[in-house]
């Protein structure tokens, strides 16, 4: 569902990601892990368009992507069927929880009003929270707030699901809840990438696990085999830095 060949990207003369290779497949799950600063954000904001490559070709559940953010058509396409979930929640804070829920269906897919009702309580009940939908963000725990983050992007159906450090930005306490759901939502058979410092999580829930140096990806396999017996030096000094 992801092809990435050789994808080059620079902010100005800083050199992000060089010659990056990723393909992920239909129901698989991708864990992206390596320093601040090595290119994480910046590679999966790629694959829906958040940030424009220089070279290289991406395609994204069979749509192009071109360098220097061209053909936005695809782009668009890409979005709607791409879901996505930060640090930072972005929820709307003017609307309730089940607003935030109910507006890209209403506004993007022309759903109705009590079909995306439905589809939000169901989702909000999946995360756990279906007693929280008339209240707003600001009324709701971190946890509580990612998980209406992920109730949001799963409203628009996506085909792949993209998170960046969803659990960074909590308290200790909540961090297991939002797992909680990704993990769920990984049985279930969704397609993610996921970029996190949850070691335990990762080698847990991925399928294939990404480490990345400087914008390369220096090695990349089974979790037991990038944890328990990393080939390069890079990767091993890495992970006893943070295991
Ligand atoms: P972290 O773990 O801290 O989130 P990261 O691996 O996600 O780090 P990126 O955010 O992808 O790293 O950043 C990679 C490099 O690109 C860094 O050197 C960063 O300073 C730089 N960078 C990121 N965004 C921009 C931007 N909008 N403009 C210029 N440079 C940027
Ligand atoms: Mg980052």
């Amino acid at each position: 569902i992801v092809k990435m060949e050789k994808l080059n990207k620079n902010f100005g003369s800083l050199h992000v990601l060089k010659d990056v290779d990723l393909s992920v497949t239909p129901g698989e799950v991708v864990v992206i892990i390596g320093a601040s600063g090595s290119g994480k954000s910046t590679l999966i904001r790629c694959i829906n368009g958040l940030e424009e490559f220089q070279s290289g070709a991406l395609e994204v559940d069979g749509r192009r992507l071109e360098p220097d953010g061209r053909a936005s058509k695809a782009l668009q396409q890409i979005r709607t069927e791409v879901g996505m979930v930060f640090q930072q929640f972005n929820l709307f804070p003017h609307l309730t929880v089940r607003d935030n829920v109910t507006l890209a269906p209403r506004k993007v897919r022309n759903a109705s009003t009590a079909e995306a009702r439905e589809t939000a309580d169901r989702l909000l009940d999946r995360v756990g929270i279906a007693n929280q939908a008339e209240k707003y963000p600001s009324q709701l725990s971190g946890g509580q707030q990612q998980r209406v983050a992920l109730a949001r992007a799963l409203a628009m159906e996506p085909r792949l699901m993209l998170f960046d450090e969803p659990t960074s930005a909590l308290d200790p306490e909540m961090i297991g809840e939002v797992l909680d759901a990704m993990r769920e939502l990984a049985r279930e058979g969704m397609t993610m990438v996921i970029v996190t410092h949850e070691m335990t999580f990762a080698r847990e829930v991925a399928d294939r696990v990404i480490y990345i140096h400087q914008g390369e990806i220096v090695e990349e396999g089974a979790p037991e085999q990038v944890f328990d017996n990393p080939q390069h030096e890079r990767t091993q000094s890495f992970l006893s830095r943070v295991l």
